[in-house]
């Protein structure tokens, strides 16, 4: 089966939210592989949003997402990488709907709670770098 990255990132861990990311990920059916609660290093943080580097809110982003622990997760499960987006909900949380976890939970564009992997080329890069011993 497909695997993801999944973070959940210093705002939902701030708000308390780590069970419910997960109670709704394996209500879905996906199952946990690895979970690991650490405050990311800037250099970490910067690897794993390389893809922003030259946007505007690169720094600010690196800021938020190591300014406290975060919960980082891989999930297996048919589609998981699709699966776990929808029930992420949009980027945008004020564009997410109803019922999924950006939605339900978050204002803030940046500060949306969750993280997933985006593709099977982002997701093998991204459990390699939080994961390295998995195989
Ligand atoms: P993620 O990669 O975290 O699952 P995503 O794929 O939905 O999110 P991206 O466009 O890859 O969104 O952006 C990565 C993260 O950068 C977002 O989740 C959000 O925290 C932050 N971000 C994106 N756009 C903005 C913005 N305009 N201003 C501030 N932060 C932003």
């Amino acid at each position: 089966p497909a695997r993801t990255l999944v973070l959940v990132k210093p705002d939902g861990i701030a708000r308390g939210l780590v069970g419910e990311v997960i109670s709704r990920l394996e209500a879905k059916g996906l199952r946990l592989v690895a979970a690991d609660l650490r405050t990311l290093t800037a250099e970490v943080a910067e690897t794993h949003y390389a893809e922003h580097r030259e946007r505007p809110f690169f720094a600010s982003l690196v800021e938020f997402i190591t300014s406290g622990p975060l919960m980082a997760l891989v999930v297996e499960g048919p589609r998981a990488i699709e699966a776990f987006r929808a029930l992420a909900g949009a980027t945008d949380p004020v564009q997410a709907g109803p019922g999924t976890i950006r939605g339900d939970f978050a204002l803030e564009v940046q500060n949306n709670i969750v993280h997933g992997s985006d593709s099977p080329e982002s997701a093998a890069r991204e459990i390699a770098l939080f994961f390295p011993d998995l195989g």
